[in-house]
């Protein structure tokens, strides 16, 4: 027998099968991680494919050297899909199948955990008999009464009983009277348990969801897309789905983005569904990750909820996988290979004839086409669950308030609201979508954001050369002194840090208690945790922070959310600037009024007749829907086009650039006389809008390509020109969760 395999090293060079003699009596299955000679030393490999007959000189076949562990580390499934993940994202096999097993598992940086267990070789019928035979050893009859129950008993919990237990048990082995063996033990990353609570009563808006979903567990069908507003019981919807795969025998998996992974959102799923559930996610230490990894390949653990990277669980028999808040950027992995789990679920829905389901209150623009093109089912729910209201959106034009004299950065609206919310001794939640970026220009008298006159996207000011900069075709114009629209001279970069925001509220509400969260204080490990706790008991009645506290939050006693500087994201040179600022304001207004009290939003504004505000601001998910898919079509953006970019980063700018600059003139060389130009039909070196991260300067050769069969070919082709050594370090970016 022999069989074909790939070896773990990612290289170009070495992404190929080799064929190895299976030894007699070793046991090889398609899918098992293996070790093999590879030139002077031993690698770790994946066997592909078993076969009868050597393709080439038998002599210089050798041998599998020990198999890694007794079952396919990899489904069946999952290797065609690494197969496909290869092929999009042009990544040697290796590196797809790594996505596959959990990375502590290659090398051997974890080990099996043990744990000695005792077990009873005497019948039943005879233990009385047993028992009286011990004569005058307590320790002994003892003993064998603890074991008589027929189970097996660890030797820790023996020890509690017994002491000096070796002593009496190794008689009764030496006897064959009982048996020592050793068994896995699996690192439990759970705090306790919950009861389940009883389940709701499901809403009509649910149980019509209900009733197109599970009829798809066992009829394959397209996607679905679930668009239910903040609010609408969603995640019941989830759990009946799942409940109902289970049933049937099936499995299930459950991606959230990282951060709403709360162990508080982990207990409301596990109440439910107890020891069958696994939770994969970044902060299991190697070893929790490792076992939860095994429950789930065992069969132990039918439901997996996770992150991302959750997507390539190895389930087997797989009924559902749902994608929550799936208009989340956490779902496109931003490492190589590149791969967009929501892409994945599909392919894997296809593959296993899983119903797939994914769901948001606020869509991605590209899965709301797919389904209004009819790709995806669409399943509405309108309505907040128990006909409690959506929150009352009020939006301030800051303009206006400029021009009554207020220049702080608290309108009198907000102001007069959070003065009643704290004196009612309710919570307010206040979120600043700031970026940490350079920022855009802004006039305050008319709210005038200066943008590219081609490209329709805001200018990014420069305070090293005063300068405003257009990232996507490199315009570059001096800060102008008053605005280009109203001649005032209040034109100045956007951007007041959290830190200026909590100083003004303590100072304004000195008694209620500010927690403030962003970067700088959840870099702890459990920080993030410790704070929203804090809040959630009552300890401070103002909670200010960034993008993460939009989402998934659930505070009952939260009555008011202020947006204090909706327009930023607004103006971040990025096309989808549009959409992520319309998901975070429905996201962040949805955070108000979820308990037994009805809520209210007031959004600061600049810019109050956008398109993305007007729509976060009476909730309107098609109205905005509909301009943004129109503008993405006039201006040919994704998903009517790709973009894809080199990223070239470097200790100087100038190296980054010139690495940049190489590339674009070799693309141009290489394809400018074929007929490929025709699909790339933007391309510019340029510096990145975030010129220096950590200390390295980025600059990047920005593509917008045509989505055509042939651009395939383009692609793989700059694959392997990013694969070159260069001066600077370079990445390949298809379609990447940011262009900064
Ligand atoms: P979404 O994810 O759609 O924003 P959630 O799933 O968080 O909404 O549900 C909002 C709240 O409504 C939760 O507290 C949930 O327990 C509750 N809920 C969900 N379904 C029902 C129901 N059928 N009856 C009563 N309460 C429900
Ligand atoms: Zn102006
Ligand atoms: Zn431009």
């Amino acid at each position: 027998m022999y069989a074909e395999i790939i070896v773990d090293i990612a290289s170009e060079q070495v992404d190929r099968v080799f064929t190895y003699r299976v030894p007699d009596g070793m046991k090889v299955q398609p899918g098992m991680r293996v070790v093999v000679p590879f030139g002077p030393r031993e690698k770790e490999g994946f066997v592909i494919r078993l076969k009868e007959q050597p393709d080439y000189d038998e002599n210089k076949i050798k041998d599998i050297r020990e198999t890694m562990e007794s079952y396919p580390a990899l489904l069946p499934h999952l290797m065609d899909l690494a197969w496909e993940i290869k092929e999009k994202s042009h990544c040697p096999l290796c590196e797809a199948l790594r996505l596959m097993i959990p990375a502590e598992m290659r090398g051997g940086r974890v080990k099996v955990k043990t744990e000695t267990f005792v077990r009873l070789l005497i019948p039943a019928e005879r233990i009385d008999e047993a028992i009286q035979a011990q004569g005058r050893s307590k320790k002994k009859k003892l003993l064998i009464s603890i074991l008589s129950d027929g189970r097996e008993h660890s030797l820790e919990e023996l020890r509690g009983m017994i002491s000096n237990v070796r002593e009496p048990l190794n008689d009764l082995v030496s006897r064959e009277m009982a048996e020592v063996f050793e068994k896995e033990a699996l690192r439990s990353p759970y705090y306790g348990r919950m009861d389940a609570p009883p389940d709701p009563e499901l809403t009509d808006e649910q149980q019509e969801a209900l009733s197109e979903l599970i009829p798809a567990l066992s009829r394959p069908q397209k996607p679905f897309l679930l668009h239910g507003v903040t609010g609408s019981g969603k995640t019941e919807v989830y759990i009946r789905l799942v409940r109902e795969a289970l049933k049937q025998g099936k499995g299930a998996i459950i991606l959230v983005p990282e951060i709403v992974l709360t162990p508080q959102m982990i207990n409301w799923f596990r109440s439910r569904f107890g020891n069958s559930m696994a939770v994969l996610h970044s902060r299991l230490s190697a070893g929790e990750r490792f076992d939860e990894w095994r429950r789930i390949r065992m069969g132990d653990a039918r439901i997996v909820i996770g992150a991302r990277s959750a997507v390539f669980a190895p389930v087997e028999n797989l009924g559902a996988v749902i994608v929550d808040e799936e208009h989340e950027q956490t779902y496109l992995s931003d490492r190589f290979p590149q791969y967009d789990a929501r892409d994945v679920a599909a392919s894997r829905g296809k593959r296993e004839k899983a119903v797939v389901l994914l769901s948001s209150a606020t869509p991605s623009v590209y899965s709301y086409a797919m389904a209004r093109r009819g790709d995806y089912t669409l399943i509405e729910m309108p309505h907040r669950v128990l006909n409690r209201p959506l929150p009352t959106v009020h939006v301030v034009d800051m303009r206006e308030e400029l021009r009554l004299g207020n220049h702080s950065m608290f309108s009198a609206l907000l102001q007069q609201k959070l003065d009643d919310c704290i004196s009612r001794g309710q919570q307010a939640m206040l979120f600043i979508n700031r970026r940490g970026y350079a920022s855009s220009v802004n006039c305050r008298k008319c709210g005038e954001t200066i943008k590219c006159e081609r490209c329709d996207v805001s200018m990014t000011y420069h305070s090293v050369d005063h300068t405003l900069r257009c990232h996507y075709c490199g315009a570059v114009h001096p800060m102008p002194k008053v605005c280009p629209a109203c001649q005032s001279p209040y034109i100045r970069p956007m951007g007041t840090g959290t830190q200026k925001v909590e100083e003004e509220l303590n100072k304004r509400f000195p008694g209620a208690g500010v927690i403030r969260m962003d970067v700088d204080t959840t870099t702890g490990k459990n920080a993030h945790f410790e704070l929203v706790d804090r809040f959630r008991a009552g300890q401070a009645q103002i909670l200010l922070g960034t993008q993460m506290i939009a989402k998934g939050l659930d505070f009952p006693q939260v009555t008011l959310v202020g947006a204090v500087m909706a327009d930023l994201t607004l103006n971040f040179p990025d096309y989808r600037s549009a959409e992520r600022t319309f998901q975070l304001l429905v996201q962040v207004a949805g955070r108000a009024g979820r308990g037994e009290k009805s809520g209210e939003v007031v959004i600061q504004t600049y810019q109050p007749d956008h398109y993305a505000i007007a729509g976060a601001a009476t909730q309107d998910y098609r109205a905005f829907f509909a301009r943004e898919f129109g503008r993405r079509k006039a201006d040919l953006y994704p998903p009517f086009t790709m973009m894809a970019r080199f990223l070239c980063e470097a200790r100087e700018m100038e190296t980054a650039l010139q690495t940049a600059e190489d590339i674009r003139k070799r693309i141009l060389a290489e394809f400018g006389h074929t007929p490929l130009a025709r699909r790339i039909f933007f391309i510019r070196a340029d510096e990145a809008p975030i010129t220096r991260i950590q200390d390295r300067a980025r600059a990047h050769v920005l593509m917008k390509l045509l989505n055509h069969p042939d651009t395939d070919r383009l692609l793989a082709r700059f694959q392997e020109m990013a694969g070159e050594e260069y001066p600077a370090k370079v990445q390949l970016e298809i379609n990447p969760a940011s262009l900064a």
